[in-house]
């Protein structure tokens, strides 16, 4: 049989062992099938060149032909740029480098004729082209160019040559090669029924479309393809796990959760909080394993619901946990925890890695003997040596700091999986959710306690300080504390520590009458709980942290959060932190500083952030502005997004349809016997030895 997929990319013609250690170190491509799958990021109809006087800022990529009257540098240190002033007689562009300049001054010549090509954008009432490509005008031969394909590459790939040009021509080679047709992917049953491209056209058309509406189609036959496999496998493996995996049947709701709910209870709960708790009863009352997403704003009462599950998990005779990602989470929950019991006869321990010795010991004990029937901890509790008598739940908190791997060792915990409810504050769009969690089942909170009022969001440039500092002195003039948040990126945490030492000593000679505290994370963990502690405690009025306090901490008493160079904050962290206020019944307000210079993305962000407080309405715009591949939490999930073409963001109508048509396949066909899907099962089966993190899926 015909197949790519032995065929060593180093034998193809141009190509020879070292460009092949670049494409395998850079792109893992080793076959020539896994070149064929490397698919352009974009096309471009190189056959027509635009006038300057007919563009704007708001076209696609697009060609010009002129000449360059002049270059000019601009701007100090990292704000230091190359300015192009290209002429085709209809206007003038500018044309912008950032990088590279004096390679740049000294490549192209003024006065000789070029063809650039880029994107098109306006800044400042002029429009500006960013490091375009610049040909010369007899080494293109445009009127056979057509929908060009434009691949991806690497600052590696292109030091040994392997730019998108060349890439185009490797790929031109093993086109030639499809004359004899690729074995199928897809059954022919569900190709006609959903009026799908065959995999070679769809192969061919990828790199080299004849014209956009067979671009169209196999995008789309791809696409469809890729997000089926990954909802047939998920659907396929949950399938079984559900058979396999028997749940303990928490039977009766007996005496503690109802000595609680009659006794201790505080409030009433809201509506949102009652009906997930009634989905949870539902699960551990079916005789199968629950594994429950539980998604809720910040604010919104995922404690209670949790410790609520917990106590019923009591009265049937077994013990719950919760974890935490951090220490002082973990500390948090367990203060609150013990507060809301106060009273009932419940052992509740905490368990984190600075609990050693004698006191861990007795933990140990404790949970062996089942005396303690609630332990809270952190990634401790998953240690070997951190055996229950008797675990029927476990809750996770905040999910994304936690991989699926923890997740399956916590199963082992017991004879039989315990049941698993995992709560997380970063909403993750619905889209997003069946692709990651496809073997959980989702609730959400959708509702905050009432009283709350709506946190008041501003935007404010890092030139009115005065009035912002003033605020914030009325604010603690009531009594109010407040938050004082600086950015951390990772690859300069020097500098950042150094921006926040220096924000620290600032606001300490702003204000020299409050108590100021500091928390970062490179503290160690006691200093760092010490001054935490002064901020819960209410003995220091402001904190000045980097965003450690993110998740979770809770001082009802903080009414302001400032973040200070907000643009350097994703959507969905600016949302996690201006949940740290707004707890109490108190106005809250939060304020984004930033510099009066922002791109077009970051002013968006800022505008979704002043405009609304919903937390699913920011993740979706966040999914839109950034794709999925960047968003919080999912590189650290586990599962990997190796999606080669198709988009969560963009195709998540495409989604949903082929997750019912996998459904349909798994319900008809559900121990995989049937022959007319003979060509399904054994597909999946090669993903998933190719694609390491599928089977990590179920
Ligand atoms: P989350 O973990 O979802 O961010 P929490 O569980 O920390 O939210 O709850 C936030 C605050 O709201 C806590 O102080 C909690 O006591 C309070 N709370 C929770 N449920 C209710 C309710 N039904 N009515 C009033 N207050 C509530
Ligand atoms: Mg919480």
């Amino acid at each position: 049989m015909f197949d790519l997929t032995t065929r060593d990319i180093k034998y193809l013609s141009g190509v020879g062992p070292q460009k092949a250690t670049v494409l395998n170190k850079e792109l893992e491509i080793f076959s020539l099938h896994d070149l064929l799958y490397y698919f352009p990021y974009k096309y471009v109809d190189r056959s027509r060149i635009y006038y300057i006087h007919e563009i704007d800022g708001n076209m696609p990529y697009i060609q010009l032909k002129g000449t360059i009257l002049g270059f000019e540098t601009i701007g100090e240190g990292r704000a230091r740029r190359l300015i192009a002033h290209f002429s085709d007689r209809t206007g003038v562009v500018d044309l912008v480098w950032f990088q590279g300049i004096k390679y740049i001054t000294g490549k192209y010549k003024l006065h000789q004729e070029y063809i650039i090509f880029g994107k098109p954008t306006v800044f400042n009432g002029r429009i500006n082209v960013a490091h375009p490509d610049i040909d010369d005008p007899s080494s293109l031969s445009l009127s056979t160019m057509g929908m060009q394909p434009y691949y991806n590459t690497t600052e590696k790939m292109k030091r040994s040559f392997l730019n998108s040009h060349a890439l185009e021509k490797m790929m031109a080679s093993v086109v030639q090669l499809l004359q004899q047709p690729l074995p199928e992917t897809l059954p022919p049953h569900i190709i006609a029924e959903h009026h799908l491209m065959p995999l070679t056209e769809a192969l061919k058309n990828i790199h080299f479309p004849v014209n956009p509406e067979l671009l169209r189609k196999a995008q789309y036959r791809l696409k469809f393809e890729e997000l089926f496999y990954v909802q047939l496998n998920i659907l396929r493996y949950a399938k079984d796990r559900q058979q396999k995996y028997r749940g303990y049947v928490f039977e009766t709701v007996g005496d503690v959760f109802n000595t609680f709910y009659e006794r201790n209870l505080p409030f009433q709960l809201t509506g949102a909080q009652k009906r997930v708790l009634k989905e949870i009863r539902r699960d551990v009352g079916s005789g199968k394993q629950m594994n429950r997403l539980l998604q809720g704003d910040v604010g919104s009462g995922k404690t209670l619901v949790a410790l609520m599950s917990m106590l019923i998990a009591l009265d049937n005779g077994f013990q719950a946990c919760m974890m935490a990602p951090t220490e002082i989470l973990a500390n948090q929950h367990f203060e609150t925890i013990k507060e809301l019991l106060f009273g009932m006869d419940i052992r509740v321990e905490l368990l984190t890695g600075s609990i050693k010795g004698k006191k861990r010991e007795a933990i140990h004990d404790g949970l062996l003997t089942k005396d303690i029937k609630i332990l809270i901890g952190t990634h401790a509790v998953l240690e070997d040596t951190v055996n229950f008598s008797s675990l029927g739940l476990v809750v996770i908190d905040e999910q994304h700091r936690f991989g699926v791997a923890q997740r399956a060792r916590l199963w082992s915990k017991n004879v039989q999986p315990p049941h698993i409810l995992v709560m997380t504050a970063t909403p993750i769009p619905r889209t997003l959710a069946m692709t990651l969690y496809g073997d959980l089942d989702v609730s959400v909170i959708d509702e905050l306690p009432p009283g709350r009022k709506p946190i008041s969001t501003i935007h404010q440039f890092d030139n009115r300080r005065e009035s912002l500092y003033k605020f914030v002195s009325k604010e603690v003039e009531k009594g109010h504390q407040v938050y004082i948040v600086y950015p951390l990126i990772k690859e300069s945490e020097k500098i950042d520590i150094k921006n926040l030492e220096e924000g620290y000593e600032h606001i300490c000679a702003e204000f020299p009458g409050y108590k100021v505290c500091k928390v970062h994370g490179k503290m160690k963990a006691a200093e760092k709980d010490a001054q935490m502690q002064l901020f819960v405690a209410g003995e220091a009025q402001i904190m000045v942290a980097t965003t450690v306090i993110e998740v979770g901490v809770n001082v009802p008493n903080a009414s302001v959060m400032i973040i200070e160079n907000a643009e350097r904050f994703g959507l969905s962290q600016l949302h996690q932190l201006r949940g740290r206020v707004g707890r109490g019944a108190e106005q809250s307000y939060c304020v984004l500083v930033t510099s009066y210079k922002l791109a077009e993305d970051t002013r968006k962000r800022l505008e979704i952030m002043v405009r609304t407080n919903d937390g699913f309405e920011i993740a979706e715009a966040d999914l839109k502005l950034r794709g999925p591949g960047d968003l919080e939490g999912t590189q650290q999930s586990g599962i990997a997004f190796d999606l080669k073409i198709a988009d969560l963001a963009r195709d998540s109508q495409l989604l949903q349809y082929v997750r019912e048509i996998a459904q349909a396949v798994v319900d008809r066909d559900p121990t995989g016997q049937l022959p007319e899907n003979e060509i399904l099962w054994r597909q999946l089966k090669s993903l998933r030895k190719t694609h390491v993190n599928w089977a990590a899926i179920s």
